[in-house]
């Protein structure tokens, strides 16, 4: 466990009990670096977390679903495999904050909002799988917003560039 005051990743356990909620593991911590104490929740791993759909089915977080439905968003666009990859390992990361459901819209937002840093074209493929957009006004709607916001983002990236001599 990387320690939340000093990142260091020496630690030892001083208390194990499971939580109420009996999928969930509560242990109590201490950083053999700075001494601090703290508490991590850890899911047993026979209870995957659940992602519930718009339609509230639930389903076990899949990496590899993940992964393919970004690929396909990345097809025949100049993104290694790599950068796919490295999109689901910080996504897979991030959902470390759900213990046991998160909304698939949350998953979906989150890879946006590094697809937006990588490519824009994969980008809007993405979003409008994931967004699923009602008609084509909404997803010409969506696209006017993002050019605009494309370029406003690279005025400032100008702005910001010093002058050279
Ligand atoms: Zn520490």
């Amino acid at each position: 466990m990387k320690c939340p005051f000093c990142g260091g990743l020496d630690d030892q356990v001083i208390d194990t009990r499971p939580n109420d909620l009996s999928s969930l593991i509560r242990r109590r911590r201490e950083c053999g670096e700075c001494k601090k104490r703290y508490t991590t929740y850890e899911r047993v791993e026979e209870t995957p977390l659940m992602v519930v759909k718009s339609d509230s089915r639930r389903e076990p977080f899949n990496a590899k679903k993940l992964q393919s439905g970004i690929s396909l968003a990345c097809q025949k666009r100049p993104i290694s495999m790599d950068a796919v990859e490295r999109i689901v390992s910080e996504v897979e990361h991030e959902l470390q904050d759900y213990l046991m459901e998160v909304p698939s819209k949350v998953i979906g937002e989150k890879v946006l909002k590094k697809l937006w840093d990588v490519d824009l074209v994969a980008y809007i493929r993405f979003a409008s799988v994931y967004r699923q957009f009602a008609d084509i006004d909404t997803f010409m709607e969506e696209l006017k917003k993002l050019k605009k916001e494309h370029v406003r983002q690279q005025r400032t990236k100008l702005e910001r560039k010093p002058l050279s001599a």
